[in-house]
């Protein structure tokens, strides 16, 4: 989900996209601009303690998300039973965009268009591992996006351990050489998601860093947080010059096993068969439609979420939830009657497999106006926290008390936005508000064929909405000129 790095020439988009992978939520590069931000509180959270008086129809709407949407129900549904599995480039993504395009014009949103892109693109194939050896038995494994093939024979290695990533980044050059690289980074269970920042780079670049160092081929363990034989998948990318390795994730409990096997202290040997393709530049896209503002000059207030998934799953909280979310909170604005600034809704395209769509987005729209950016793409379960990047404290302080009766509280960190609004804040320095959703148990479904409509939780869902129409109503009607905080002085 999140990513903050500006957009980088597209020969390096396999390896840059590891840092801005889809599903964070909170980048490496975000983390540094929080860090920074934080010697700089004063200039964006207010030391207003207390509440301000919330406008009577914004109370209103947002009191009515919470007891009544049906809509961010109706799309989390619609797409996960009639669409499914929708990875980027893919058939299944491009019956998703027509699907996006049907529901965001019956929903009766103004401009509904799709906006095409040529990718590369992935996919997946057979998918083994096994002990061969001291302790042989199968194990559960799935290729990480952008894994090369071991041919259907596969690749029969002795594993080399590393229990971190930094284990691994100490070894020498060319000592792995034949070898299957094994990290059992451990990832915990947090609110805030902050340690998919921690062990996040098993992933993303733990295959490129063991391939530099003559591997043969690598398994991680899965970065989650569930007790189930459920590897996770997920993008990872090789600099330009490394040749891809074939890179599995192991579920959680047969990494686990793998440790205990290892400490017996015996050579262990893995086959692993792994046999996704590259199938060439296929085409994706965004799929955008708005609410009409009544004043031009006021600019556009961009929200978003991604429409491709994973495709072991339906993308239920990843991130069809968040297309619900922001849909149904526009709609709910477009009935409050003419906001002022134009809201316009991004869908993106082919986000998990390289924030594509958001890069399409921020270079064809790189004149647009916007003056503010939003993303919900951290699962449905309820929002607990909102970040600010607003130069205006007035604009804050009334967004803070509208979502603070749905248990909102106000936090003191920078906004960094979202993975695909990422390119355009970048661009065009945007001002974001971050709804935060509670990330406890995000990672136990995360990229997993797990995570389907039954984890989402509609009360949790319509207080999503609720939060965002309180928070859309206010920035799309604000008088006040709409900006980021200014950045600390050095
Ligand atoms: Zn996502």
């Amino acid at each position: 989900m999140i990513g903050l790095a500006p957009p980088l020439a597209s020969g390096r988009s396999r390896f840059n996209r590891a840092w801005q992978d889809a599903g964070a939520p909170i980048s490496l590069a975000a983390m540094t601009r929080i860090q920074l931000a934080l010697g700089a509180t004063a200039l964006f959270v207010s030391t207003t303690a207390f509440a301000q008086a919330v406008d009577p129809r914004l109370a209103a709407a947002r009191d009515d998300a919470l007891a009544n949407d049906t809509v961010a129900w109706d799309i989390t549904e619609g797409l996960t039973t009639e669409v499914g599995p929708r990875q980027g480039g893919t058939e299944a993504e491009a019956r998703g965009r027509a699907w996006a395009l049907a529901k965001l014009t019956a929903l009766g949103f103004a401009n509904v268009r799709e906006e095409s892109f040529m990718m590369p693109t992935w996919v997946r194939g057979d998918e083994t591992a096994e002990i061969v050896s001291p302790f042989p038995q199968k194990m559960a494994v799935t290729a990480l996006g952008g894994s090369s093939s071991t041919g259907a024979k596969g690749l029969e290695a002795e594993i080399v351990y590393f229990p971190t990533y930094a284990d691994l980044e100490a070894a020498p050059v060319g000592s792995l050489k034949g070898k299957i690289a094994f990290i059992s980074h451990s990832m915990i269970r947090t609110q805030d998601g902050s340690s998919y920042g921690f062990a996040g780079p098993a992933r993303w670049t733990g295959p490129n860093l063991a391939a530099t160092k003559g591997a043969a081929g690598i398994v991680i363990k899965s970065i989650g947080t569930d007790r189930h034989r459920n590897p996770h998948t997920g993008g990872t990318g090789f600099q330009p010059g490394v040749k891809p390795i074939p890179s599995g994730a192991l579920s959680i409990p047969d990494a686990e096993n793998l440790e205990r096997m290892l400490k017996r202290g015996r050579p262990v040997r893995m086959k692993l068969v792994l046999t996704p393709r590259d199938i060439g530049q296929q085409r994706s896209g965004n799929v955008i439609g708005e609410v009409l503002g009544s004043d031009p000059q006021a600019g556009i207030v961009l929200i978003a979420c991604h429409l491709d998934s994973w495709d072991l799953a339906t993308g239920a909280t990843d991130d069809a939830s968040g297309c619900g979310i922001v849909a149904a909170a526009a709609k709910r604005l477009m009935a409050m009657g003419t906001p002022r600034r134009t809201v316009r809704v991004l869908w993106a395209g082919a986000e998990e497999v390289g924030i594509h769509g958001g890069r399409a987005y921020a270079e064809a729209h790189k004149t647009d106006r916007h003056v503010v950016a939003m993303e919900s793409d951290f699962g449905a379960d309820r929002v607990w926290r909102v970040d600010f990047n607003l130069g205006s404290t007035a604009v804050a302080d009334r967004i803070a008390s509208a979502v603070r009766p749905l248990g909102v509280t106000r936090g003191q960190r920078l906004a960094g936005g979202g993975a695909d609004i990422g390119p355009i804040i970048a661009a065009q320095s945007l001002a974001s508000v971050d709804l935060q959703q509670d990330g406890t148990r995000y990672f136990d479904l995360h990229h997993t064929p797990d995570d389907t409509l039954d984890k989402v939780d509609p009360v949790q869902l319509r207080q999503n909405v609720a939060a965002w129409v309180a928070a859309l109503s206010v920035l799309a009607n604000a008088s006040e000129v709409l900006a980021a905080a200014p950045v600390a002085a050095e």
